[in-house]
């Protein structure tokens, strides 16, 4: 009978001490991580699971090892055709000094994922960037074009969504300058109606939420920056941007703004100053090398303050 009441307790012992050791590992690994963190590990739907899985395997294979997106705490409400979702995150709280960067607009502007995955990262890390902003970051805009099997600028409906924005001179601009400028070339196409995609109507919910004073969308690979903005202090943003092309040896071009495209919705027409990077090539292996190119452009950027009409 001792014998079995020793037995029991020594057994009793070693199981606490079992449960001490999962706790304390539990511990250790959990408690480093930012709150939302640990609650979206609790909670991540499996499509978005599956999702960054797949974005993971796809840096993978570009060579992007340095890039975790597991390790970002993204928020998403919609998504594509091919039931990719549409993340984005958001870090500090600042109401009235909000940026906004895209990627990946076309799917296969492959570096312009790596430039927006790597900021993510970065601005988590350095969280005194955001400390009186809000930084948005919506990486991969076009995820049914960056994952297809041979990545397409177009989405899974084959529209453009740089031409899909409900701008106001869409109808009939869009489908006549596609027509006689574009040739039908299907790569430009603007869909039959605007706002007909869930990725476009995807950026104009981060601009309606988050309202933010200045945009970066990415693309590549034209080899410029563009800008758009509010007409009265276009010159002085000019001015700026005119400095940092100089500092990032990285050519200043006026291309303007076509119907259905983000700089004509969101600048032209929203008057927020919003700039076009395009980055010299589409090749994923420069795109660690673009990064540190931009960084300091992209970081100048978030700090610029602009008039706010
Ligand atoms: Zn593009």
């Amino acid at each position: 009978m001792n014998w079995n009441k020793a037995g029991c307790e020594e057994i009793r012992a070693k199981k606490n001490k079992e449960l001490i050791k999962i706790f304390t590992i539990c511990l250790l690994i959990f408690f480093p991580m930012p709150l939302s963190v640990c609650y979206a590990a609790a909670s991540i739907p499996k499509e978005l699971t599956n999702y960054i899985s797949a974005l993971e395997k796809q840096c993978a294979k570009y060579g992007w090892t340095d890039i975790k997106p597991k390790e970002i705490p993204w928020e998403y409400y919609r998504t594509t055709k091919r039931k990719h979702p549409l993340i984005f995150v958001n870090f500090g709280n600042s109401g009235k000094n909000c940026v906004l960067f895209l990627g990946a607009v076309h799917g296969d502007e492959l570096p312009t994922v790596y430039l927006m995955l790597k900021l993510a990262h970065y601005v988590r890390d350095n969280p005194q960037i955001f400390k009186d902003k809000c930084i948005v970051i919506a990486p991969l805009v076009n995820p049914d074009g960056f994952l297809s099997k041979i990545p397409a600028r177009v989405n899974a409906n084959g529209i453009d969504l740089n031409r899909n924005f409900p701008t106001k001179d869409w109808h009939p601009e869009a489908l006549k300058q596609w027509r006689l400028k574009q040739h039908k070339n299907r790569r430009y196409y603007p869909g039959r109606k605007p706002a007909s995609e869930q990725e476009t109507m995807f950026q104009m919910a981060l601009i309606k939420r988050f309202n933010p004073q200045k945009i970066l969308s990415v693309h590549s690979p034209l080899n410029f920056f563009d800008f758009d903005g509010p007409s009265s202090d276009l010159d002085s943003f000019g001015q700026w941007l005119e400095k940092i092309s100089k500092e990032s040896n990285h050519p200043l071009r006026k291309f303007g703004f076509f119907p259905g495209s983000l700089g004509n919705y969101a600048g032209h027409e929203r008057d927020i100053f919003t700039i076009t990077l395009e980055l010299p090539s589409s090749e994923a292996n420069k795109a660690k090398e673009y990064f540190d190119k931009f960084q300091t452009s992209i970081l100048k950027f978030i700090n610029l303050s602009v008039a706010v009409s």
